[in-house]
């Protein structure tokens, strides 16, 4: 009889991964777990947060995937029996799988920064999910007067998007420019560098002189605890007391990957770079940001990319077949004003057990461009995100 695949996670890495097995196999019994009814993507939710954008267009349903061939489970997986290899619903009812796909994105981690649990998200939106946080941190920002402080708190390697506060700062900027120019952003930051630092920085200096402010690891940026009562960021060398702050916490697989077994000791699961099979869960493969996939940076683009790769191996495994070595490419656009684009591009391939940059293949944006070229860039955004959310969704 046809192998059975149970993907958890309807977001960028579970939905393409579905997809992808469909198209390769049709026989294949592919279900889909998830239990938002509406998809709310991330990409572009800096847009919104900047007043750009309306939340509605990041939204998605699973229509078009349920019509497609996929059972689509709208409940939230809870357990996990590998040996029996059955997955507990919230409902209760379990599902039995030949092989198993976990994408269940990042879970914030609320005990890793003294003061930010889980209430303190009221007062400090992290906006780090797409939905209701990135509509709260749009209000705040909408709600403060002209000079006031905005800070963002960016965490350490690794995490979610590593262009994203750096954009959101950009963006955020533009807004403040254009509504409230005596105001001022600081970037707390636990790194002392960044993806497309230059780019970002030589944006900053050109158009928000004075507003945006960077302050790294080794310049005290390392935000220690916070205070959301009183809005206060305290580092090691000093409180910063914020009208707007947005705290990006430190981040982990989403749950369901420790419950699977799936997890190691930094909270991310260690997988094998030729089928993305869990290093500790056998018949458990895990895609997108929960995996610990080398140079590849948590991305949708790398979750799709990933997606496809994953199910090539399934169909090729469950045929009794070894899946040969892939190549894998990443782009990650980034928007410092709504016609100003940048992009950092990359080809993966597996080196000793884990996903490495094939040398010379891949690169930035070139740090002298006209703002002709970086309209075009922006432009290739917009049509990246309409490209991949039709591919998934549509
Ligand atoms: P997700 O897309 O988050 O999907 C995870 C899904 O799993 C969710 O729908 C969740 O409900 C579901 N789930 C979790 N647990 C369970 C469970 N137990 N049972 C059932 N379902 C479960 N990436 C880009 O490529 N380009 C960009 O420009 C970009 N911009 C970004 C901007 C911001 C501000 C942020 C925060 C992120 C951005 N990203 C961007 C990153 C991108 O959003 C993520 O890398 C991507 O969503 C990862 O896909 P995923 O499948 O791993 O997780």
């Amino acid at each position: 009889s046809a192998a059975r695949i149970v993907v958890i996670g309807g977001g960028f890495g579970g939905a393409s991964c579905a997809r992808a097995l469909k198209q390769i196999d049709p026989k294949l019994q592919v279900t889909l777990v998830e239990p938002n009814r509406i998809f709310t993507a991330c990409p572009f939710s800096n847009n919104v947060i900047a007043g750009l954008r309306s939340i509605e267009e990041q939204k998605f349903g699973y229509d078009k995937i349920a019509a497609s061939g996929i059972t689509v489970a709208a409940l939230e997986a809870t357990t996990i029996n590998a040996a029996a290899r059955t997955v507990g619903l919230a409902d209760g009812t379990s599902l039995a799988y030949d092989r198993l796909v976990l994408s269940p994105g990042i879970e914030l981690r609320f005990d890793a920064l003294p003061g930010y649990d889980e209430a303190a998200t009221a007062k400090m939106p992290h906006a780090w999910k797409a939905g209701e946080q990135t509509l709260l941190l749009r209000k705040q920002l909408e709600a403060m007067d002209d000079g006031g402080l905005v800070v963002i708190a960016a965490p350490a390697n690794p995490f979610r998007c590593p262009p994203g506060p750096y954009e959101r700062a950009c963006l955020i900027a533009h807004y403040l420019k254009t509504k409230k120019p005596r105001s001022k952003l600081i970037i707390l930051d636990a790194k002392d560098t960044f993806s497309k630092q230059r780019l970002f920085q030589n944006a900053w200096k050109e158009l928000y002189p004075g507003m945006v402010e960077w302050i790294s690891l080794s310049q005290g940026g390392k935000v220690n605890a916070v205070d959301p009562a009183t809005n206060t960021l305290i580092t090691d060398f000093g409180n910063h007391t914020a009208q707007v702050a947005n705290v990006i916490p430190p981040q982990r697989a989403g749950r369901i990957a420790a419950i699977a077994g799936a997890t190691d000791n930094t909270g991310w699961c260690a997988i094998d770079p030729v089928t993305f099979e869990s290093r500790s869960a056998p018949n458990i493969h895990v895609i997108g940001d929960a995996c610990l996939a080398g140079a590849m940076p948590k991305s949708a683009f790398s979750a799709n990319a990933q997606a496809k790769t994953c199910a090539n191996a399934i169909a090729t495994l469950v045929a009794g077949r070894s899946p040969a070595a892939p190549k894998l490419i990443n782009t990650c656009y980034s928007l410092a004003a709504p016609d100003y684009g940048i992009s950092i591009a990359g080809v993966y391939h597996p080196k000793n057990g884990l996903l490495a940059d094939v040398e010379g293949a891949g690169g930035v944006s070139p740090l002298e461009a006209s703002r002709d070229f970086r309209a075009r860039e922006a432009d290739y955004a917009q049509s990246w995100f309409a490209t991949i959310t039709a591919e998934v969704f549509g």
